[in-house]
């Protein structure tokens, strides 16, 4: 036996608990099982303990697991959280209905692109450099203020700008963990009063080592992976 249902429902009802010990309202915070590197039984294997949303990282990888989980007729939904290429977004926009990890306004340039050719609906969120050791997201206020206009303006249609991700830095310091954290959430708050037309609800923030942190800051999303499929080969 995998434990694989077993660590979900540990994961589910740990995160129940802080969002009740945090003042947070039940069920405000959603779980992104990340399947990367895990074959599609596991997958599989998740859902059918009840998960139904999961996030990946390599395009490839990815939509060769979910076409072979969804050919067999078992529906789950998938977030991109990964760094992307330009010529690998038709294929994210093609399986997943969220790309978590839009860092650069080139890639909203393709995904309303590719997204327009098959008439789909894609969620994105703006991920966002908050800490010394991650590289990844925009670094820049302006930058990304520049983005969100254009998607207030009503610049690409086929994208619904949802909010906002980040991941911390690595560090066993708790105090620069959170501090990444309400980095985001203080920015999702300014960005949400100046473009009152948009939804930017959402905060995905937080994996195995520290959502706890994550949720007491306001985090809407959680990605796990390890604490839920094990270690990574
Ligand atoms: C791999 C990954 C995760 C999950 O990390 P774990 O430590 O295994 O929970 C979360 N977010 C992103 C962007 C990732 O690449």
């Amino acid at each position: 036996m995998s434990g694989i249902a077993e660590n979900l429902q540990k994961i589910l009802s740990n995160i129940r608990e802080i969002e009740k010990s945090a003042g947070r309202p039940e069920n405000s915070v959603r779980l992104v099982a990340v399947s990367k590197f895990h074959p599609a039984e596991s997958v599989i294997e998740a859902v059918e303990a009840g998960q139904s949303l999961f996030g990946e990282n390599r395009i490839q990888e990815a939509a060769s697991k979910f076409d072979e989980i969804r050919s067999k007729g078992i529906n789950c939904d998938l977030h991109v959280i990964g760094s992307l290429q330009r010529n690998k977004v038709k294929e994210a926009v093609r399986i997943a209905s969220c790309i978590e990890s839009v860092d650069r306004i080139e890639l909203l340039e393709e995904i309303e692109k590719q997204a327009a050719k098959i008439n789909k609906k894609i969620e994105i969120f703006f991920e966002v450099h908050t800490g010394e050791e991650s590289k990844a997201g925009f670094t820049s206020e302006e930058d990304l203020n520049e983005v969100i206009k254009r998607c207030s303006d009503g610049d690409f249609p086929h994208i619904t700008p949802k909010g906002f991700m980040t991941m911390a830095p690595f560090t066993e310091d708790k105090n620069l963990v959170r501090k990444s954290f309400v980095t985001l959430r203080e920015l999702r708050e300014k960005f949400q009063k100046s473009y009152p037309n948009l939804d930017l609800c959402e905060l995905s923030m937080g994996m195995s080592g520290d959502y706890e942190i994550a949720i007491e800051e306001g985090s809407t999303i959680v990605r796990i992976g390890t604490a839920i499929f094990g270690q990574r080969k």
